[in-house]
């Protein structure tokens, strides 16, 4: 069997590595419990119907030369000191930076690296009250270095993903859902259930899953070397932020801020850049999201305005598979499950149909129920009567049909909010191609962070084609100062992640 799956790989990168070398690393790749596993069930999964024969062998093909290439990164590491990710991305020189940065925080998760982490701290000047104070501040700083690994070491095998709904970290993105070969996981927006009988353990739940191990570090690391991104420690990567504004009458009636999610998705399907958006609207019960498959622009205001409970979202995107170009829009913990999946566990994404990651900033979700209490206990009002509800300066503000607001502080509806939000660093979607969300824009309009060059482009041709206007965040006030103070607190509070068995 080996002999086969050896054959198969036709990776055309390992230009430059001596064939002996690359053999070794070859056949010690086909060990890996994740390639086995998969090779072994490919009849229950072409039953299953999700991937076809082509695909199954493409992601096998895959799988094995992203397996080979982190043996020869593990190889090349050996006996090297302590290393900065964006050390070891200089000194290995046989792949793209990318990949060894990926490829040493799996080789992490795998049993094979060990992380250090350094404390230090700095004396900082910062205006508190308007008066200029010194403030202690820790920075981290984290290393890596190829464990002493004992004889007959044993690589770690990655258990299904129950472990994180177990641990009670479980974001409910779904993700896990539409991944699994073998259609095993069930997720709603406050379950998830393995089938047992059908799991064949291979993992690959656990790899792309945005709560099994972080790549917090990794998509630091990327977004500093590359050298057409500012980079900011707080909102990460970017290429512009903007405040922006739709123009369209319609999207206005219906818009969360600025209407920013619906314009820019309003031209991606009407220039056909994209055949259908993964997005929510309100399902029978009001207020509770339900993730729908949009392909209409007359659909799409359907989905407008925020809901601030949790849907799974990505567990329809295996619905997507007939559509070439989708744009999926989420919350930040979406977005990184999208980058996960296609950094692991071979750099293939499972679903590569997915051109466009929408990201809405996100302080917190609610779990449904904790809506409707929170409606009824905080505000006394039948949440029928609600029209909208926002997050904004400190408030929870709610919008009744008789034109009334109303509004609470935002620190007396925390209790409400899940439980597993607490465990989440990202506010502004680090890796979506374009962010959204209303923090330091005015009212009735975005702030909007385009995160690599696509994201860039499509924003920069929907203000050119008269949809958005559009400023530089630096032009409006509070702007940017306050997103990356709020950014920094939400990095701050995050709870570590600590996955129990039962
Ligand atoms: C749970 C949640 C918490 C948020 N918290 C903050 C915050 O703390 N600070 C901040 O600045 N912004 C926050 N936002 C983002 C903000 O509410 C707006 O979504 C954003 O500013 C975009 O506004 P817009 O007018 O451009 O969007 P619109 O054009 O109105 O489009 C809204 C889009 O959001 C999507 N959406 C709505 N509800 C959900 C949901 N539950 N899950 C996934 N997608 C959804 C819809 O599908 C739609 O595509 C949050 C959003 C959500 C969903
Ligand atoms: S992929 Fe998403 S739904 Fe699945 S276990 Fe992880 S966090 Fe939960
Ligand atoms: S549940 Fe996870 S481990 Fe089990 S088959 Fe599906 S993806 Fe693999
Ligand atoms: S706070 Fe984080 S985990 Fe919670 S819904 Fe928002 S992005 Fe997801």
């Amino acid at each position: 069997m080996v002999g086969n799956m050896v054959q198969i790989s036709k990776n055309l990168n390992f230009n430059g590595i001596s064939p002996r070398n690359l053999m070794d690393a070859t056949y010690k790749a086909v060990e890996n419990f994740q390639i086995r596993a998969f090779f072994e069930a490919k009849g229950e999964i072409l039953e299953t119907g999700k991937y076809s024969e082509e695909e199954f062998y493409e992601f096998l093909d895959a799988m094995i030369d992203a397996e080979t290439e982190r043996k020869l990164v593990l190889e090349s590491l050996k006996g090297k000191e302590p290393l900065f990710l964006e050390e070891i991305a200089k000194i290995i020189k046989d792949f793209p930076p990318e990949n060894v940065i990926r490829d040493v925080i799996y080789l992490k998760e795998q049993g094979y690296i060990e992380e250090h982490i350094e404390i230090k701290t700095k004396t900082v000047i910062k205006k508190i009250k308007g008066e200029e104070k010194e403030v202690e501040e820790k920075e981290y700083f984290y290393r890596y270095q190829v464990k002493d690994l004992p004889d007959g070491f044993i690589e770690r095998f990655f258990e299904p993903v129950s472990i994180v709904f177990d641990s009670e970290v479980c974001c409910q993105c779904g993700w896990c859902s539409s991944i699994c070969p073998v259609n095993a996981i069930t997720v709603t927006a406050d379950t998830l259930e393995i089938d047992d009988a059908t799991c064949m353990k291979c993992g690959l739940c656990y790899s792309v899953c945005p709560r099994s191990f972080s790549i917090e570090q990794a998509g630091k690391s990327i977004s500093k070397i590359e050298k057409s991104l500012k980079f900011s420690e707080n909102i990460n990567g970017y290429v512009n932020a903007y405040s922006a504004s739709t123009t369209k009458d319609d999207i206005k009636k219906v818009r969360q801020d600025g209407g920013i999610v619906t314009s820019l998705l309003e031209y991606l399907l009407e220039n056909k850049l994209v055949d259908a958006i993964v997005a929510v609207k309100h399902s029978e019960e009001l207020w509770k999201p339900e993730p729908v498959i949009i392909e209409d622009v007359k659909d799409l205001y359907k989905t407008s305005g925020t809901k601030y409970a949790n849907a799974s979202t990505l567990s329809i995107i295996d619905g997507t598979k007939k559509f070439d170009n989708i744009a999926v829009v989420g919350v930040p913990c979406m977005m990184n499950a999208l980058e996960k999946g296609s950094l692991f566990p071979s750099g293939l994404p499972f679903f590569k149909n997915i051109k466009y990651r929408i990201g809405l900033f996100c302080m917190e979700s609610f779990p449904y129920e904790g809506v409707l209490s929170l409606i009824k206990e905080q505000f006394e009002t039948d949440f029928q009567k609600v029209t909208k509800m926002d997050i904004s300066g400190g408030k929870f503000i709610i919008y009744l049909d008789s034109g009334e607001d109303l509004n609470v502080p935002l620190n007396d509806v925390k209790s409400y909010a899940r439980h597993n939000c607490h465990y989440c660093e990202d506010l502004t979607a680090d890796y979506a191609d374009i962010s959204v969300g209303s923090i330091g824009s005015p009212s009735g309009w975005s702030s909007v962070i385009t995160r690599n060059k696509k994201g860039e482009k499509i924003y920069k041709e929907a203000v050119k084609a008269g949809l958005i206007e559009s400023k530089s965040l630096k032009d409006v006030k509070p702007g940017q100062p306050l997103l990356e103070r709020i950014a920094g607190i939400k990095r701050k509070n995050c709870k570590p992640i600590i996955l129990q068995k039962e």
